[in-house]
């Protein structure tokens, strides 16, 4: 069974519509498919209609913005949480609204830089996004010509510590783990060491985040290198944490992330729905259903 548990439509800043990116799922032969757009659910019924079409097994899922005491940020991979949960939607609200409000002072930086784009520019890109974020003002510099793959925009401009570099509301990772798990979901950290030193989330920190209820870890993801993998795979299993393997497709967004390039073995699959399924039971949530219902 292949199984690829991170994945993004243009719901958030992935380029393809949900429909498309479950027959691309079903055309690179996955059987499980997870849907993970960027601190939203909306892509959830399309991606459904299309997988009953495709014959693919959809995991509903969601890809928090959260960050540590110190402000870094975490990315959180919630699954089958109930989106409908007021907590939930409360801190959601203030995410999306904070990813939309920074768009003006990027645009501010850029020009200052000699890049005449603007905000309409950026939401043009966006188009009837869910989640705006970086990559669309990425986009609008790819269009204009100022880069040539969003990858450059964020090397050059975009990335934390570059001149357009702004900063967003994001929640504290341990209140989201509990506001996941009071949803009826099982949360899971996005690739903990890809864009951040090892020593961000070291061992020792995830063996707290899972005291407060944090299901598993992304192991297998591009932005590790294989020893990284191999680490993170060792401290799951040290730690009792499942572990994940997924491609976090972007569609043509994210070079070198195709669907399946990194997989979730069957059994990690099955005690993360169990995790969801008692997190639901104890919860009453009303939580969508999973892929094998
Ligand atoms: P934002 O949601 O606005 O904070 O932007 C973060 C998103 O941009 C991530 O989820 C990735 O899709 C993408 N991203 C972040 N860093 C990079 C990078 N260095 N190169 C390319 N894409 C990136
Ligand atoms: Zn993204
Ligand atoms: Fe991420
Ligand atoms: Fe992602």
């Amino acid at each position: 069974m292949r199984i690829d548990l991170h994945t993004h439509s243009d719901v958030s800043d992935g380029t393809t519509s949900p429909t498309q990116l479950v027959r691309d799922a079903a055309a690179a032969g996955l059987d499980v498919l997870g849907l993970t757009d960027h601190d939203t659910a909306r892509g959830w019924d399309e991606a459904a209609a299309a997988a009953e079409q495709e014959g693919v097994r959809l995991v509903r899922g969601m890809e928090l913005s959260t960050r540590l005491d110190d402000g870094r940020g975490v990315h959180l991979l919630a699954y089958l949480p109930d989106p409908t949960s007021p907590a939930l939607v409360e801190e959601l609200e203030r995410v999306l609204g904070g990813r939309g409000g920074r768009v003006p002072e990027m645009v501010a930086r850029l020009n200052e830089h000699g890049m005449a784009i603007t905000v309409e520019d950026v939401a043009r890109q966006a188009g009837d996004t869910a989640a705006l974020g970086r990559p669309h003002v990425a986009d609008a510099l790819v269009a204009a010509g100022y880069v040539e793959h969003r990858d450059d925009a964020f090397a050059d401009w975009l990335m934390a510590g570059r001149p357009a570099y702004v900063g967003r509301y994001a929640v504290p990772v341990t209140r989201m783990i509990r506001l996941v798990d009071a949803a009826g979901g099982a949360a899971v950290i996005a690739h903990p060491w890809g864009r951040h030193d090892p020593s961000t989330l070291p061992a020792s920190t995830l063996a707290e985040l899972r005291e407060c209820g944090l299901t598993g870890i992304e192991t297998d993801h591009q932005d590790h290198t294989p020893s990284q993998r191999r680490e993170l795979r060792a401290i799951a299993d040290d730690l009792d944490l499942v572990r994940t393997g997924s491609s976090d497709h972007h569609g043509e967004g994210k070079r070198d992330h195709d669907l399946g390039c990194h997989l979730t073995e069957p059994e990690q699959l099955e005690r993360l729905l169990a995790r969801a399924a008692s997190a639901a039971a104890r919860s009453g949530a009303a939580v969508p259903p999973g892929p094998f219902a």
